[in-house]
């Protein structure tokens, strides 16, 4: 519509707009609302789509041209504060776009503001933001999944057309799939990270939230490929996302790898049943399905929260007040140290930073850092000989549907389960894709997650696309006015 002129940037923009004020006073998604900032952006871009019709242009604008987007705030994006959820940053502004913002931007993409998040991304259920929990939009008493649960809470609401997330753990894929919605956490080093404020560096990636498996395509053509501002960022070209997608291709000689290893630990009833039924559709639309074996999924949990935290502590070291952030001063510079990080945190934060450094203190170093190293590569192994078998791996993403605010915040152990299933990606760098397959007997969403061989994400953008044009959990509504 927006190619045609039926609809203008403009109009999207402000309907948007409208969205995010009538729902933001019981979802809290948003840290900042860059309305403004946002009416600009749909000007310029309706300008160029109507520079285009006039033939005055000799490349057709971006498809993202004109379209609102949010982004989590944990993305840099010039001259707009980047909290991270956290007191910390409160007021730290950005003074040039994350990567990711930078390619949304030149693509003509309009932003709506920032998602809110856990602080510094460390959690599962957003309540551990400075700037108070966002709520599911399906059920207000609940949690919408975390860290990006601000972005995938925003995108079930249908007051964005899609957002950006981190996943480091199942930050993108465990709130989409508590939302209901498409999650994409591409292979490690797909994506440039430059810009992003980091927690684990050697698991941080971006992602995105959607409502469709073709939008999510639409929108990691854009933002992937190299980047020579993130050595991680791999240098190839990433290949065309969308061609296979029209394709009118069934999945037939697909293998899908089921584990048993992600059908026990936990898992609801009625998630098992609904994803259960989902591999059924998947066999029918062509797909060979076969049992695999995972056998260090129980590892992974431990592995991730050693070396995650090992990696945050470090990170986090530069939040002294002195170059980043709010400052306390003391008597002397330890203790500007020391009030700054004691007010600057929250308890989740401070908790990871002590079990961080404490796993690399010399004495312990070799016991837990270490060895969490070693139990990675033996879970990326498990990928590897399970990817000799199969093309795709599919179960749960998430044990249960979205549990009620407060219910996990006291065991932070009860929370880190949640991710038991999507963590696993994080440490073998692979990518995966949480899709609604279903909901329970509350009408809360259910998420089937897709694992594939690393850089293979056009093969499960694929097959979610294929499960989406046989399904309709992705149209149901979350009649947020409730
Ligand atoms: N919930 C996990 C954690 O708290 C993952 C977070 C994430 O992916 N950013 O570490």
């Amino acid at each position: 519509m927006l190619i045609a002129g039926d609809i203008s940037s403009v109009e999207l923009t402000e309907a948007c707009l409208r969205r995010i004020e009538a729902t933001e006073p019981y979802l809290n998604a948003f840290i900042s609302v860059s309305a403004e900032r946002a009416m600009q952006q749909a000007r310029s871009a309706d300008h160029a789509w109507v520079e285009w019709r006039r033939g005055k242009l000799t490349q057709q604008p971006s498809r993202l041209n004109g379209i609102p987007l949010a982004i989590k705030d944990v993305l840099c994006v010039a001259d707009i504060t980047a909290t991270a959820g956290s007191r910390m940053l409160e007021a730290f502004m950005p003074a040039y776009d994350a990567t990711a913002s930078a390619r949304l931007r030149a693509a003509g993409a309009v932003f709506l503001g920032k998602t809110n998040t856990d602080e510094f991304a460390m959690g599962s259920s957003t309540e551990n933001s400075c700037y108070g929990p966002t709520h599911n939009p399906w059920d207000q008493q609940r949690v919408p999944g975390g860290s990006s649960g601000g972005s995938a809470a925003s995108v079930a609401a249908k007051s964005t057309f899609g957002a950006l997330g981190t996943d480091t753990g199942g930050s993108v894929r465990q709130p989409a799939s508590l939302c209901g919605v498409v999650g994409l956490k591409p292979s490690y080093g797909r994506i440039s990270r430059f810009g992003l404020i980091a927690f684990g560096s050697s698991f941080d990636q971006v992602g995105t939230l959607t409502r469709t498996a073709e939008d999510a395509a639409i929108l990691l053509q854009t933002l992937a490929g190299p980047d020579t501002f993130d050595a991680t960022c791999v240098p190839t070209q990433p290949p065309n996302y969308l061609d296979s997608l029209s394709e009118p291709s069934d999945l037939s000689g697909l293998r899908i790898g089921i584990p048993n290893e992600h059908f026990v630990g936990g898992v609801d009833a009625e998630v098992e049943k609904q994803v259960r039924a989902a591999i059924k559709l998947l066999a029918k639309l062509g797909a060979e399905i076969m049992p695999i074996r995972l056998p260090r999924t129980e590892h992974a949990l431990p592995a991730y929260y050693l070396i995650a935290n090992a990696e945050a502590s470090a990170n986090l070291a530069r939040y002294d007040g002195i170059r980043y952030g709010q400052r306390q001063h003391g008597k002397d510079l330890w203790e500007t140290y020391v009030n700054t990080r004691k007010t600057g945190f929250g308890p989740e934060v401070k908790r990871r930073i002590m079990l961080g450094t404490y796993a690399l203190t010399t004495g312990y170093y070799d016991d837990y850092y270490l060895r969490a190293q070693k139990v990675r590569t033996l879970v990326k192994q498990d990928f590897d000989t399970a990817f000799d078998q199969v093309d795709v791996i599919a179960g749960p993403t998430t044990p249960t549907t979205a549990f009620k605010l407060g219910a996990k915040t006291e065991d932070p152990l009860q929370m880190y389960l949640s991710d038991i299933f999507t963590l696993s990606a994080n440490l073998a760098g692979i990518p995966g894709v949480s899709l609604p397959c279903g909901m329970d007997e509350n009408r809360l969403p259910i998420g089937l997650q897709l694992l594939g061989p690393a850089f293979k994400e056009k093969r499960l953008l694929k097959v979610a696309h294929k499960f989406q044009l046989a399904t309709d959990w992705h149209q149901q509504d979350p009649l947020v006015e409730n």
